[in-house]
């Protein structure tokens, strides 16, 4: 590259807006349908468990829900362990009802590490 030419470049960088991001202060924008935490629509879930059975990663588990919901819901949903999980989407695929989506967010990372499993909840004031 000729000295003319690197100086152009130089300027260039110099005067250009950066490719980074301050993170966490900002972020890019996440691109629809990309594969981030999972979100579950516990009401029109049928049970079926095909979502666990066709994890590779086996981290998705069929569980009941605690007790003082058990009479509406009487059944097992799905568990989700995030540890184990690789954004594969095999279980939003599969899902019958639609009902298990992979959302944009995947700033996932925390230092608590119940935060990472994803226990099956009636949406709304708990
Ligand atoms: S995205 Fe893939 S690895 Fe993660 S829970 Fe679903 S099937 Fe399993
Ligand atoms: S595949 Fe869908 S309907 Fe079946 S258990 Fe999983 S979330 Fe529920």
């Amino acid at each position: 590259m000729s000295m003319v030419k690197t100086i152009e470049v130089l300027f260039e960088t110099l005067f250009s807006k950066p490719m980074t991001v301050k993170f966490p202060y900002e972020a890019i924008e996440i691109p629809e349908d990309y594969r981030g935490e999972h979100e579950l629509d516990i009401d029109k879930c049928v049970s079926c468990g095909l979502c666990a059975e066709i994890c590779p990663n086996r981290a998705v588990e069929m569980v009941e829900l605690p007790e003082e919901y058990k009479e509406k819901y009487p059944k097992t949903y799905p568990r989700l362990d995030l540890r184990k999980c690789c954004f594969c989407g095999l279980c939003q695929d599969i899902c019958p009802r639609k009902c298990l989506k992979l959302t944009k967010n995947v700033f996932l990372a925390t230092p608590d590490p119940s935060a990472v499993i994803k226990n099956p909840m009636p949406k709304g004031p708990q």
